[in-house]
């Protein structure tokens, strides 16, 4: 039995790891466009900002450790063609050399690449690149691009295109480094996964930090400037009231999203769905026969939403392990994603998990979204924070589908969105939520948690209507 992985990230070595766990006979290879395996790019911004100091931390294993494990890595190797009916991969090493591999099983995890918006200087001939301080940010090899322009252009200043979460987490380590950011943002808020009320509040943390944040502002070109002036390219965007603004920077980035990878799998014809995914089921099918396909490449099953496309490593890893599970004969379900997910600005964090009021009424739910804040932990205690809260049930059943949450770095709200993920998961009124048993000690707690008092003022307000 031979089991090829395509992509040496979170989906395609978890599928390799689950695979050599399962079965230590299974032959398992996972082929790595790139010499970085297992690499966690969630990590990128911190190493940028200097907070991991070397870049090989940032390995979730080395490669010694997944030699360890009994799977052979193809490092410096691209997959070129699937041959489904005679169960074949053709790939290239470095040099150009050609191979063909026969598998038993495949799981792509060939993972998305960046969105490259259209803006004149981007794209075509003469398009500025990395040595022009313009840089785009998914891999080990774009920070390694980025590690370059900062250690010998030595930036002053940096325009981020973007306040997504990677957006905003480069904001955060570029800042950190001592550049002058501004980050422009085409929407009307920051972090437009949370609603406009908790954005605004990570957007005052971006101004609170002297990063200059402009919203509703679409860039329309990068260029060089003449030499001379005081930054060397140039940034033009327009305002919402359609003003035209412009600004200098030694190095722009951009970062406004990702598009899955599926140029391998369209040619070995595989069907694409939401947002051009692979489509696959939910033991992770692809359809071909024997080809599985996890991670960013693949649309995402949604608890609440059905199909849907949500690229996060969480879900890759998860889906991965499913998928080398079911390549070795398993019969396991993704059991589904909720969105979960949580940023870190400068000192504060926001998160979510579920659904928002747009998506809740699209999936045909009738939400009441009520916003409400409770202390971290005892306020006598000293150090205790605010946590701004959102929560949204279904008017109809009281069911439990998002909750949103802002606060201080420190007062868990990571931990605290993950019991809101729990409960959603599990199907739980708002009103459940009260019922949790869950601890207390006054420094690290309340008797009512605070997604308890959340979910009571949800059930105050529902009450009222
Ligand atoms: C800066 C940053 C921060 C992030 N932070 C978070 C976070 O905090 N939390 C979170 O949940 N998610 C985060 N993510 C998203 C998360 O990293 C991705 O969802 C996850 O890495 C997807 O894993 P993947 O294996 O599907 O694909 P990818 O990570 O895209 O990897 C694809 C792999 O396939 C290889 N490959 C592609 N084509 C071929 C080919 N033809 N032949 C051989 N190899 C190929 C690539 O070299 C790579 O190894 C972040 C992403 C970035 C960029």
């Amino acid at each position: 039995m031979h089991l090829i992985a395509i992509g040496g990230s979170d989906a395609g070595i978890s599928a390799a790891l689950r695979a050599r766990e399962l079965d230590p006979a299974a032959e398992v290879s996972v082929v790595v466009a790139d010499a970085y395996p297992n690499f966690s790019i969630c990590g990128i911004p911190y190493y940028v900002s200097g907070e991991v100091p070397r870049w090989r931390n940032l390995a979730h294993r080395s490669i010694a450790d997944l030699e360890a494990t009994g799977m052979s890595l193809r490092l410096d190797t691209t997959a070129r063609r699937i041959d489904v009916a005679a169960r074949k991969l053709l790939v290239t090493s470095a040099d150009g050399t050609e191979e063909l591999l026969g598998y038993d099983k495949l799981v792509v995890g060939t993972g998305a690449v960046p969105v490259r918006p259209p803006i004149s200087g981007l794209a075509g001939p003469g398009a500025l690149g990395p040595d022009d301080g313009v840089h785009l940010l998914h891999s080990m090899g774009d920070t390694f691009a980025v590690m370059r322009t900062l250690t010998e252009a030595a930036p002053a200043s940096a325009v981020i295109v973007g306040a997504g979460y990677i957006g905003l987490e480069m904001a955060d380590a570029l800042t950190v480094r001592g550049l002058q950011v501004t980050q422009m943002e085409q929407l009307p808020e920051v972090l437009p996964t949370v609603d406009p009320d908790l954005g605004a509040l990570v957007h005052a943390e971006l101004v609170a930090r002297g990063v200059q944040v402009l919203t509703g502002t679409t860039v329309r070109a990068i260029s060089r400037n003449a030499t001379g002036q005081a930054a060397r390219l140039r940034v033009e965007a327009t305002a919402a009231d359609g003003t035209a603004v412009t600004r200098q920077a030694d190095m722009v980035l951009v970062v406004v999203g990702v598009r899955p990878e599926v140029s391998l799998a369209v040619s070995a014809g595989a069907t694409l769905g939401a947002r051009g995914a692979i489509t696959v089921d939910r033991m992770m099918r692809t359809g071909l026969p024997e080809v599985y396909a996890a991670g960013d490449c693949v649309i995402t099953h949604h608890r609440l939403l059905g199909e849907t496309y949500l690229p996060l490593g969480t879900t890759a890893h998860k889906q991965g392990r499913v998928a080398g599970e079911n390549a070795l004969g398993g019969n396991r379900e993704f059991a589904g994603s909720l969105g979960t997910q949580v940023v870190k600005i400068f000192d504060q964090a926001a998160a979510r998990t579920g659904l928002r009021d747009h998506e809740a009424i699209a999936a045909g739910f009738e939400p009441v979204t009520v916003a409400a804040e409770a202390d971290d932990h005892k306020a006598y205690y000293p150090g205790s924070h605010r946590i701004h809260m959102r929560f949204t049930g279904d008017r109809a059943t009281g069911r439990l589908l998002g909750v949103q949450l802002f606060g201080h770095r420190h007062a868990e709200i990571a931990k605290r969105i993950d019991i809101a993920a729990t409960a959603i998961f599990h199907n739980m009124t708002v009103d459940a939520v009260s019922d949790l048993d869950l601890s207390y000690t006054p420094p690290l707690g309340s008797p009512w948690d605070a997604v308890q008092i959340g979910a009571q003022a949800w059930v105050r307000h529902a009450r009222q209507l």
